[in-house]
């Protein structure tokens, strides 16, 4: 039996009210998440094929901002069946994977690390792709005084899984598919989820899973998309990461909420600068305003650096 329309609603995903008011509209009728869920349906192929669209084309759900924690969210999600074939059909893109470990390279979130990284227990990372952040980690010199006991990793994208095995750590390795702590090897002093928990359907279950397998003053780092960010705000609902593959996204004040209601403390989030091209700034505003094609030259390739959208956060688990 197909499940109805008001039984796929989601309460909100950081602290389960349903009080809500709608934020922004969905688009190409993703308002009705019914037959989206029914594989044989028009409207699960469609979205099938324009899952990893980007800018006009990018398919979103209604976004709905949450009355008591301000948490925006998608009101209306696929089920875990729906967005496993829909995953499905991006993971075969060997070229996305490259791109978005190129990007991630670029960004430097090791940075903040720099101070000390917490040792005695394992390195999780969720979402690793094929560990550029544990290349970049080994890049800074204090991690060569730490001392993790091995790495976990949670990918679902299977085909990472051999380069992660390759990593060269010297300590034991283990790999998870499924997307949660439960069964993986602890405990942890570190924990990194890049570009994560926007995705995730369940991002509660998930920092609470791994408050409650980390060590006393373990650290976990977070990166994600800032709701409240100047790029944001400029663009409205024109912002990529209003995207049906963020089931919320997070600003400062709810991504602390999020860590504190988990059990996290000592929480320091600050806005990241990322370099890019100005000709690749402009690209993306034109965009936009629906300009294609335009031709920059020698003042497309300056380099500065704005913030474009994310923020990091780290914290401590309370004790
Ligand atoms: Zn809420």
């Amino acid at each position: 039996m197909t499940p109805k329309h008001s039984s796929a609603l989601r309460p909100c995903p950081l602290c389960g009210s349903d009080k809500k008011e709608r934020y922004i509209d969905g688009r190409f009728g993703l308002e009705n998440i019914t037959p989206i869920n029914d594989p044989s349906s028009i409207e699960f192929a469609w979205l099938k094929a324009h899952w990893g669209d980007e800018g006009k084309a990018a398919p979103r759900f209604p976004y709905a901002k949450c009355t008591g924690c301000e948490m925006i969210y998608a009101e209306v999600f696929p089920n875990d069946a729906t967005l496993g074939a829909l995953y499905a059909g991006l993971a075969d893109n060997m070229e996305m994977i490259d791109e978005s470990a190129r990007s991630k390279t670029q960004l430097g979130y090791a940075h903040p690390l720099k101070s000390g990284v917490p040792s005695g227990g394992r390195y999780l990372e969720i979402g690793p792709d094929i560990g550029m952040f544990v290349h970049e980690l080994k890049s800074i010199a204090t991690l060569n005084q730490s001392n993790f006991t091995g790495y976990s990793f949670v990918e679902p994208n299977t085909a990472a899984h051999q380069a992660l095995n390759d990593l060269p750590v010297n300590k034991p390795i283990s790999i998870s598919s499924d997307l949660s702590v439960d069964n993986v090897e602890g405990p942890f002093s570190m924990a990194i989820l890049i570009h994560v928990l926007d995705h995730l359907a369940k991002p509660q279950e998930m920092l609470e899973g791994i408050a409650q397998k980390m060590l006393p003053d373990g650290k976990i780092m977070i990166v994600t998309h800032n709701q409240h960010s100047l790029i944001a705000r400029l663009m409205g609902k024109f912002w990529p990461a209003y995207h049906a593959q963020h089931p919320q996204l997070y600003n400062k004040k709810t991504l602390k909420t999020a860590l504190v209601s988990a059990g996290f403390g000592n929480v320091k989030i600050k806005s990241t600068r990322n370099h890019i091209n100005l000709g690749g700034l402009l690209q993306m505003i034109g965009e936009v305003v629906g300009l294609r094609n335009l031709r920059f030259g020698i003042l497309g390739k300056i380099q500065i650096a704005i913030p474009l959208g994310n923020i990091l956060a780290i914290a401590q688990r309370e004790h």
